[in-house]
């Protein structure tokens, strides 16, 4: 065991983007086949993946900052310990209100500090009720219904167990879709512990589930900082089992690995990250020559980017905010901040209900097509004491000012989609001037002396993930591209992946896609021999180059 390991704190500095892939990609992957109907086996995985683009890393400046923390060996139920490493940002600022669907509140004791087994008598897990695990199964098989395409990768697989003797430990939001998808990996031969990567999302219901059926999950709603780590730490760290992937949300289980653990972590095939912030992470342990593990980049997908962050935030925007304010939103002035794809969704869902929607840009291109997509540009200051909503979408910071927030009028609303909680400049709104009054969890009014209000959701985190649930449609794709990275990585022969991060090829979105169509009957046009010819390209694809913008 090594010693503890020194904390770090991620600070995203820029976040300009350049990720460049070879220029043949779609040569080398002419070898590939997804019919029509989308089938394809596992062994030709592993020609999809084996000629994976080079690429640049992403240049955003991200800086570790090592503090100290007392994290010590062995961590047990009673004896507890504090950690002085804060808990990172990607673990609080998601998911909170809609998680969980039992209401456990009765029951304060901590999970740490009870003796659960489950029916198989097996007490490796450690979960709020594991007598919550009916409940929990019928709620994964709910999530099931709308994934589909994860259940026929399944299905399709199962019997030759790519991932056998695959032991993957996860790092991931813990809800119903993240267990179908977890079910997948094991029915494919995988050896799974879990934990979670945000400290309210847990679904405890469905963490018993996990656990019933021998998953070993470290995770409740509701833990402490400390919990966290210690969750993290008691998946990682068990008699007898060494794991050889990780499957991470947002980096913290792979940082936590890397410096606590490094002969564990040197000795992992590989790593699928998610997230924007662990995908940035990675990005800065490669740039620094520290990456000792190959690392799949899922974040920057085109099935994740143009879909999750498109989709899911145009279903989920007015799901949000109804569930919160029971707003009405025919005939409102709603301005959104930023119209890259979180922004697009956003608008499209509010005009479609009525709106009257400006969008705020600083980028020229973004503007033209909010332009014609028929959305006036405006700067916010031009319309900020007429507006009934802002919300923002920029991944940036202090995009709405106190200045500004003191000009809204009485009764608007303010929220963010965009980045963790720093769009919005809460801080600046915890003056003795103001008052904070708690009217709903999630909602704050907050109060000016002349009277007026603003109502304030989640605190400026994100709206959809704290105040709504979001479309499980939309993660069985991304979870298929997990699982497809996942298989790749394991199964990839020595030298295929050098130590760095890689992009998915476009042939395995291509492919992730595919699957997907089945649920709308949707039926793809085949190109002929001459129009191939025509085209240039494969008939089986990769039918865009990379560059292609979608
Ligand atoms: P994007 O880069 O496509 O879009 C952001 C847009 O904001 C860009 O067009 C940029 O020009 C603009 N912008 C930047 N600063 C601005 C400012 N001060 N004023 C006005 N516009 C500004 O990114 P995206 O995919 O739309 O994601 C945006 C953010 O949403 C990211 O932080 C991402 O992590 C987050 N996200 C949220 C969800 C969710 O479920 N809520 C899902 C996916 C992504």
């Amino acid at each position: 065991m090594s010693e503890p390991a020194g904390d770090a704190k991620l600070e995203v500095k820029q976040a300009s983007k350049e990720v460049k892939e070879s220029e043949n990609v779609a040569e080398k992957y002419s070898a590939m086949t997804v019919s029509k109907n989308s089938e394809m086996n596992m062994g030709e995985l592993s020609t999809v993946f084996s000629a994976v683009p080079t690429h640049k890393p992403v240049k955003k400046q991200i800086q570790f900052v090592e503090d100290k923390q007392e994290f010590s060996r062995f961590p047990t139920k009673t004896g507890r310990r504090s950690l002085s490493r804060s808990i990172s940002q990607s673990s609080t600022d998601s998911y909170s209100s809609a998680a969980s669907y039992t209401d456990s509140s009765d029951d304060e004791t901590s999970p740490r500090d009870k003796t659960q087994v489950n029916t198989k008598g097996s007490s490796d897990f450690c979960v709020k009720n594991i007598k919550q695990a009916e409940f929990g199964r019928r709620e994964i098989e709910i999530a099931e219904q709308d994934m589909s395409a994860l259940i026929s990768l399944r299905k399709r697989a199962q019997s030759e167990k790519p991932l056998a003797g695959a032991k993957i430990v996860g790092c991931t939001h813990i809800t119903a879709q993240t267990a179908v998808l977890i079910e997948t990996l094991v029915a494919l031969g995988a050896q799974c512990r879990w934990t979670a990567c945000n400290i309210y999302s847990t679904q405890n219901e469905v963490a018993a589930a996990l656990s019933e059926t021998g998953v070993a999950v470290f995770a409740w709603k509701g833990e402490s900082e400390d919990d966290f780590w210690w969750c993290i730490d008691r998946c990682v760290n068990t008699e007898g089992w060494q794991p050889n992937m990780i499957l991470d949300d947002g980096g913290d289980l792979t940082h936590w690995m890397y410096k606590k653990y490094p002969n564990v972590f040197k000795k992992i095939r590989g790593i699928v990250e998610e997230s924007v912030t662990g995908v940035h992470r990675l990005y800065q342990l490669s740039k620094a020559g520290k990456l000792c593990v190959p690392a799949m980049n899922v974040n920057d997908s085109v099935t994740k980017q143009k879909f999750d962050n498109l989709y899911c935030c145009r279903e989920s925007i007015l799901d949000g905010l109804k569930r919160t304010t029971d707003v009405m939103f025919g005939g409102k002035q709603v301005v959104v901040c930023g119209y890259g794809e979180v922004g697009k969704g956003c608008c499209a869902a509010l005009k479609a209900l009525g709106a009257i929607v400006y969008v705020t840009e600083i980028d020229p291109i973004c503007a033209l097509q909010a332009c014609m997509d028929g959305f006036r540009v405006v700067k916010l200051n031009e319309v900020i004491r007429q507006v009934d909503v802002i919300i923002t979408c920029t991944g940036n910071k202090n995009v709405v000012t106190r200045d500004q927030l003191d000009r809204m009028k009485n009764g608007s609303i303010v929220c963010n989609m965009g980045h963790s909680n720093t769009e919005i400049d809460v801080a600046s709104l915890r003056t003795p001037e103001l008052t904070w009054e708690r009217v709903r969890s999630q909602v704050d009014h907050v109060i000016w002396p002349d009277g007026k209000r603003v109502i304030l959701l989640a605190e400026g985190r994100l709206l959809n993930l704290s105040c709504s649930t979001v479309p499980t449609f939309v993660l069985s794709i991304t979870a298929t591209t997990q699982a497809l990275a996942l298989i790749e990585l394991y199964n990839a022969p020595e030298g295929r992946y050098k130590q760095d991060v890689y992009l998915l090829p476009k042939k395995m979105d291509e492919y992730v896609a595919s699957l997907h169509l089945a649920t709308f009957d949707a039926h793809l046009t085949e190109l002929s021999d001459e129009q191939a010819k025509y085209l240039g390209l494969n008939k089986n694809g990769p039918f865009k180059p990379n560059y292609y913008r979608y």
